[in-house]
């Protein structure tokens, strides 16, 4: 298939209450990555009270405490949908707070615990230091197999059964301060604490995502062109090992 004829919809989960430290980039990201390919992206914004149709990828991005509450809620709603979306490969990504709703529950210091989704085996509890600083992880997937971003969060993620982490800690506390693990994957759901924006520093990784979106859509791989990247490389080369 040309990528001229490709299309692939997307729907940006809560944008409107879950866009912390320009998370929305990511989602701009995605549709110029694919637009200049000449592949068509039918975006969609869901918000509260809205309902869900089928997408080939979601986004949600992360938010203070409140609007996190708010959004869990909502987004409970459509739990089992969405696991049926998740089951029938769609691509997932969630960053921070919108990573530990993709998790059973998010328990903070006060107040009620936040129901998931459970569309990653996974948990995340309030912790008593923030972390905050810039993040450089190990995949073993991507090629450069590095992502960079920043983290500000205090909840502790921890993984369990056949979720696995998204790559390996070299800088920054990972998922919890504790296991040198960061993020998480399980099919094509996937989260991480690396805000950023996180995608324009990753283009591999977008592209990544947008690779499996496709399949999603059309039932075989497609392998995209690789874009000028100059500019983002070395962007990302800037950051890889970069504590300060
Ligand atoms: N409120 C959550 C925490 O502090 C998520 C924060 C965020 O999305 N940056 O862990």
């Amino acid at each position: 298939m040309e990528e001229k004829d490709l299309k692939i919809s997307i729907a940006h989960l809560y944008p409107r209450l879950l866009n912390l430290y320009g998370d929305m980039g990511n989602i701009i990201t995605l549709k110029k990555r694919c637009e200049w390919r000449g592949i068509e992206v039918d975006l969609e914004e869901i918000g509260m009270d809205d309902s869900i149709k089928e997408h080939d990828l979601y986004f949600i991005g992360g938010g203070q405490d409140k609007q996190q509450q708010d959004v869990a809620q909502e987004l409970y709603k459509h739990k089992d949908f969405l696991l049926s979306e998740r089951d029938n490969g769609s691509v997932f990504l969630g960053i921070c707070g919108g990573y530990q709703l993709f998790g059973h529950y998010y328990r903070p210091f006060e107040g009620d615990e936040l129901k998931g989704i459970s569309l990653l085996d996974a948990y995340t509890v309030a912790g008593k230091k923030r972390f905050i600083g810039n993040v450089t992880i190990e995949t073993d997937f991507l090629s450069p197999k590095t992502l960079v971003g920043f983290e500000n969060h205090s909840g502790l993620t921890y993984l369990q059964g056949d979720t696995k982490p998204l790559g390996k800690s070299l800088v920054g506390n990972g998922n919890n301060g504790q296991d040198g693990f960061e993020g998480a994957r399980y099919k094509n759901v996937f989260g991480t604490y690396l805000h950023g924006s996180l995608l324009p520093k990753n283009p591999q990784f977008a592209d990544y995502l947008i690779e499996l979106a496709l399949e999603k859509h059309y039932g075989e791989k497609v392998m995209l062109k690789k874009l000028d990247d100059t500019f983002e490389e070395k962007t990302h080369s800037s950051l890889v090992g970069k504590a300060y």
